[in-house]
């Protein structure tokens, strides 16, 4: 993505000096710079209200989600490039099960089913943090380059660029289609591969050990953010504080 010639940057911003290059920061997407409310288990609600009228507990389809989707079983690749509807396809029977275990019938529940990508991708329902645009902005003039690596459904560039998040980055790498989910190496091999030689690579991510140990395990630093777990040797509350680790 040449960020110079898009038309949305502002005029200062395109034509302030381009900084000394430090490298690549390579960020997990979800949980980090972005999120959907109520994440899988949320909009299997609204599936259940929009579609059939029914309300269905948030707490009992949860555990339903913790199963059976691509990244729950991560030392197993997917081919690459599959098409998206075989991507989904791949996931109706989960969908199906968790809402026969709200009490659904199982019929209602296939065509159910069949309602959940365009609820869970509808990019009206994503949300970015507060610091992610204002972070990237700022790292981004202190000469760090900006990719995301992340376990995601086939729609996720257009869920970042719907969140206004391609003008500040150049490489997304998504698990829906190299099927490499993290923290399997060939997921990091893939935005590596991206990379023109930087100077410093860093993996910033939300999940010790898709992102975390993942990228350490590749040979990358890691910080955790947003989330707490001793095992972290490197860890910040907020985007922000990332900085304090990249000297
Ligand atoms: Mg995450």
């Amino acid at each position: 993505m040449m960020k110079v010639c898009d038309s949305r940057l502002p005029d200062a911003q395109a034509e302030a000096p381009v900084p000394q290059q430090r490298g690549y920061l390579i960020w997990d997407f979800d949980g980090t710079l972005g999120y959907r409310p109520g994440q899988w288990s949320g909009a299997m609600v609204q599936v259940a209200q929009r579609f059939a009228g029914l309300d269905v507990d948030l707490e009992t389809v949860r555990p339903y989600m913790r199963k059976g989707f691509p990244w729950h079983n991560p030392s197993l690749p997917n081919p690459p490039m599959r098409a998206p509807d075989d991507w989904w396809n791949g996931l109706l029977p989960v969908f199906e099960e968790a809402f026969i275990g709200c009490r659904i019938s199982s019929e209602q529940a296939s065509t159910l089913a069949t309602k959940v990508r365009s609820v869970y991708t509808d990019v009206s329902e994503w949300r970015l943090y507060d610091d992610t645009l204002v972070t990237l902005r700022e790292l981004g003039a202190e000469g760090w380059n900006h990719a995301i690596l992340s376990n995601h459904v086939p729609e996720l560039p257009l869920l970042i660029h719907g969140l206004g998040l391609d003008l500040l980055v150049d490489h997304v790498v998504n698990s829906a289609e190299t099927g490499f989910e993290k923290p399997h190496p060939g997921a990091f091999q893939a935005v590596l591969a991206k990379l023109q030689d930087p100077a410093e690579i860093w993996m910033i991510g939300d999940n010790i050990e898709a992102d975390f140990f993942g990228a350490e395990s590749a040979g990358l630093s890691a910080i955790l953010v947003r989330s707490f777990d001793v095992r972290a040797g490197r860890r910040a509350d907020s985007l922000r504080e990332v900085r304090q680790f990249l000297g």
